[in-house]
């Protein structure tokens, strides 16, 4: 079985928020889709150890803020790569309470939808939730960001929490050396540079200034390792 074959599998990128009395929390998934038309219902899959699955379980309701393709690393990296019992991921993103009272990200999105969830499935590690849209907007015309952008252009890496999560991700070589990100495993490769942090393509990682951090996770240069 060769578990690349799903990589075929097209996705986009979302910001999954919810919330819990008064706490508030979203994270990263590319697992949306649209169940039926009428009444307009989603579904998404969500990982039974995170936060904001917490959060769904309780309040019942989510919304799903649709990425664009120019969002930052860093942007995805604040939603992804942190948790929620850590840190605030909403305290530096702007954001609206929805009719459900979930926080809608509106930052880097294009359009976002909210949902009541009306069923949930529970799917060995993860939780697929069911939900019934209650809101929707488009807030920009724009490309959305899909997964096999974020991963193939942006470098962009994936939680082992992540449905779409597969243990195998060194695959390009170039002459100059890459460096892996040791927390989140982003891997730098000096032919793309950084254009997020302003490092120019064919910077060689030893040209980088020394305050510069993980596009995705914010780790600190010392933190990378030699591919
Ligand atoms: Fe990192």
């Amino acid at each position: 079985m060769n578990l690349k074959a799903l990589h075929n599998c097209s996705y986009g990128l979302y910001v999954i928020s919810s919330t819990k009395g008064e706490r508030l929390n979203g994270q990263i998934a590319n697992t949306v889709f649209q169940v039926t038309s009428d009444p307009p219902t989603i579904a998404v899959s969500i990982n039974k150890q995170n936060l904001t699955h917490e959060f769904i379980n309780e309040s019942k309701a989510f919304a799903a803020a649709i990425l664009a393709q120019d969002t930052p690393l860093s942007f995805i990296g604040q939603f992804g790569f942190h948790s929620g019992r850590e840190t605030d991921k909403l305290k530096d993103v702007n954001y609206k309470l929805g009719e459900t009272k979930v926080p809608i990200v509106l930052d880097d999105t294009l359009a976002y939808l909210e949902a009541r969830v009306v069923n949930q499935l529970d799917i060995w590690t993860h939780t697929v939730f069911i939900g019934e849209l209650v809101g929707a907007e488009v807030l920009r015309e724009g490309e959305p960001m899909t997964y096999a952008y974020y991963r193939e252009i942006k470098r962009g890496t994936t939680p082992k929490t992540a449905p779409s999560y597969i243990e195998d991700r060194k695959e390009a070589k170039s002459e100059m050396a890459e460096y892996e990100c040791t927390v989140c495993g982003y891997i730098y490769d000096p032919k793309l540079g950084d254009p997020d942090g302003n490092i120019k393509p064919g910077t060689p990682f030893e040209a980088i200034p020394d305050d510069w951090v993980c596009p995705i996770c914010g780790a600190g240069k010392d933190q990378f390792q030699k591919v």
